[in-house]
């Protein structure tokens, strides 16, 4: 199986670095990156119905309702070019949308492949939220101490305007990691069960994760 034909699942709480490693991923390994999280970023930035009725969750840091994030990733999924393989970042998130997922997917005869849980301390997610900021052009990641840009505010990859996002706030910050634990870990447990699930510690620096990804990715 060449590595881009893989259908991945990154698993992990908010801030153990699904964003960025899905990034390194498409960008070094040729994977789709599918990010429900963008896509509803992207429907709220442009006014459309599902993006207004999104926005209000998202800002609280709450869960979408299910039938919501199903439908735009099931739309998504149909597209051409998911057949070559993909990195799920931010879904699932509650075992309604794992069971609706494999419906999805076995509809386009296709099935997972990995599911890699990201283990972080949580002390860590909330140092990595809490100074998180993001591009508003290309939506690249920085991090004021761990991965600031050159020139503050300013995205390096293409000059432009760095933001925080609404979510990032302390009060969301701790709304996300309560959604986490109560609908969301208990997937780890689904998946293993499946047998798909492997873990990679995430707690670290982001090169050390990614490297452990890419060489498991290479062997399978
Ligand atoms: P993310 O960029 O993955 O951290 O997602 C940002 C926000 O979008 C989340 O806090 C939720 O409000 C919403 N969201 C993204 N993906 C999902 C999902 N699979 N289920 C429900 N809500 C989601």
């Amino acid at each position: 199986m060449g590595a881009n034909k893989t259908k991945l699942i990154l698993l992990g709480a908010p801030g153990a670095g699904k964003g960025t490693l899905a990034k390194m991923i498409q960008a070094e390994l040729g994977f789709v990156h599918l990010s429900t999280g963008d896509m509803l970023r992207e429907a709220v930035k442009e006014g459309t119905e599902l993006g207004k009725k999104a926005a209000g969750y998202m800002n609280e840091g709450k869960l979408v309702p299910d039938d919501i994030v199903i439908g735009i990733l099931g739309e998504r999924l149909l597209a051409e070019d998911c057949e070559k393989g993909f990195v799920l970042d931010g879904f699932p998130r509650t075992r309604k949308q794992a069971v609706a997922l494999e419906d999805i997917l076995r509809g386009e005869r296709m099935s997972l492949d990995l599911v890699l849980n990201l283990e972080t301390p949580e002390e860590v997610l909330i140092q990595r939220l809490s100074g998180r900021t993001q591009c508003e052009s290309c939506g690249a990641i920085y991090h004021e101490e761990n991965i600031p840009s050159r020139d503050p505010g300013v995205c390096d990859k293409c000059g432009g305007k760095l933001y925080q996002r609404e979510d990032d706030r302390k009060e969301a910050i701790e709304v996300r990691l309560r959604a986490y634990r109560e609908e969301t870990a208990e997937l780890i447990d689904f998946y293993s069960e499946d047998g798909l699930l492997k873990s990679v510690d995430s707690g670290k620096d982001v090169e050390t994760a990614f490297k452990q990804i890419a060489a498991g990715l290479k062997d399978g």
